[in-house]
């Protein structure tokens, strides 16, 4: 029997989130989430699409990545889909940093779980349970390929002077300090459906990808290669977010120290967890933001004013770094769902040969399309992330032959 099933799992300290696809088809046969694990109140929600069956939700201790693993392969085997099947080809993971050295999905092995390990001081929230995840995956099949698709990987391709910072460069290098980028999956997979969308190659397309989720980050792509990206050493540089600040002076951190006597860790979840657009209004959710603007709310518009201004001058920026541009794309939570957002990012910019179409943009859908006025110089689109599905055919590409 051929081998053409993919599991997916992004393991996060406290989540697993996981998709089981038939690369086949790439259609999804089950997804699934465990949250809370080591509480006493774990959630396991389970949906097995390809039986078309209902959810079942199941709420209970579940101690660590380990036993979450195991509840997920039991539900699974359910349906007839268990990890234990010789169908599956490889279990794909999400690894948040692989830093310069990784530029491509890797098969993993002791070195490469040793490199990922090296990473850690400068991804200390998200390598360590990354790697929980791939070991409890290989305990559970050490016979299967465990892949590590990387959110840096795409932006491995940008070019010094972008991904410098400009510091001493004996102190930048001891420290591995540089810009690295992230939602690199999800930059790589829209920029290609966006020059499919325009019935192009990726190579003949320069896109400039705005993934605006509760995360954000900008993206400036070069025929398929990224050539800068908004976010940094972390995810904390660029846009405003949901609940992270952006780019601002460094200097408001030695003044946050040496006057406000905040300690370090107290300013680092300042500016990740309690800024942006929360910090703003009190708010990170988009839809609320709208709610509150329409009711006149003031703060929600200064909000909403202040994430539009940093959208805009990304745009302005990455126009110049690519000098021709032939499309923007808007993904995630917020640039697939709301259309102010997308018609604020562009307003005004007509000259550059950026405008949305009203009616277009008011259109809901799950399907890449263009909002853009037809015969427009730049094409303006919304296109669906699937960074799910991207890890999964990434994955299969480097194990699958040989399978099938
Ligand atoms: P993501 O991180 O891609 O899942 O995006 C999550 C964010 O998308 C939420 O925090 C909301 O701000 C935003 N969002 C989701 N649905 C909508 C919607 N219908 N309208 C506006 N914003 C939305």
């Amino acid at each position: 029997m051929s081998s053409s099933r993919v599991l997916v799992l992004n393991s996060g300290s406290s989540s697993v989130k996981y998709q089981l696809l038939d690369m086949r088809d790439s259609s999804r046969l089950a997804v699934g989430l465990v949250e809370r694990i080591g509480e006493e109140t774990s959630r396991l929600k389970h949906t097995p699409l390809a039986s078309g069956g209902e959810s079942r939700e199941w709420t209970g201790a579940i101690a660590d990545h380990e036993a979450a693993l195991k509840a997920v392969s039991a539900e699974l085997t359910k349906d007839g889909l268990g990890l234990d099947s010789p169908e599956l080809a490889a279990i794909g993971h999400r690894v948040v940093h692989g830093g310069k050295h990784f530029t491509e999905p890797t098969v993993i092995d002791d070195a490469v779980l040793a490199e990922i390990e090296r990473l850690i001081p400068v991804a200390p929230l998200h390598n360590p349970a990354n790697l929980t995840g791939i070991r409890t995956a290989s305990a559970l099949r050490p016979d299967l390929p465990q892949v590590a698709v990387f959110d840096t990987a795409f932006h491995t391709t940008m070019p010094e002077s972008a991904a410098r910072y400009a510091i001493d460069v004996e102190t930048a290098d001891a420290h591995r300090i540089r810009r690295y980028g992230f939602h690199g999956t999800s930059h790589a997979y829209v920029s290609r459906a966006t020059a499919e969308l325009l019935g192009k190659a990726p190579e003949d397309v320069n896109v400039i990808v705005l993934h605006l989720g509760n995360g954000a980050s900008a993206s400036a792509v070069r025929g398929g290669k990224c050539v800068d990206t908004s976010m940094g050493l972390t995810p904390l540089e660029g846009l405003v977010m949901g609940t992270r600040s952006g780019d601002m002076d460094p200097a408001v951190i030695f003044h946050l120290a040496r006057v406000g006597g905040m300690s370090i860790a107290e300013i680092d979840t300042l500016l990740n967890k309690k800024s942006g657009l929360i910090g703003l209004c009190g708010d990170n959710d988009m839809r609320e933001i709208r709610r509150r603007i329409d009711e006149g709310d003031e703060r929600a518009q200064l909000a909403f004013d202040i994430y539009i201004h940093r959208l805009k001058k990304y745009i302005g920026a990455y126009y110049a770094v690519l000098g021709r541009v032939d499309a923007i794309a808007f993904t995630a939570g917020v640039g697939e769902n709301a259309a102010p957002v997308r018609e604020a990012a562009v307003a005004g910019l007509e000259q550059l040969g950026l405008a949305v179409d009203a009616e277009l943009n008011a259109v809901r859908g799950d399907e890449a399309r263009l909002i853009s006025p037809a015969g427009a110089r730049v094409a303006v689109a919304v296109v669906p992330t699937d960074e799910e599905l991207e890890i999964a055919t990434q994955t299969y590409a480097l194990v699958g032959k040989g399978n099938g």
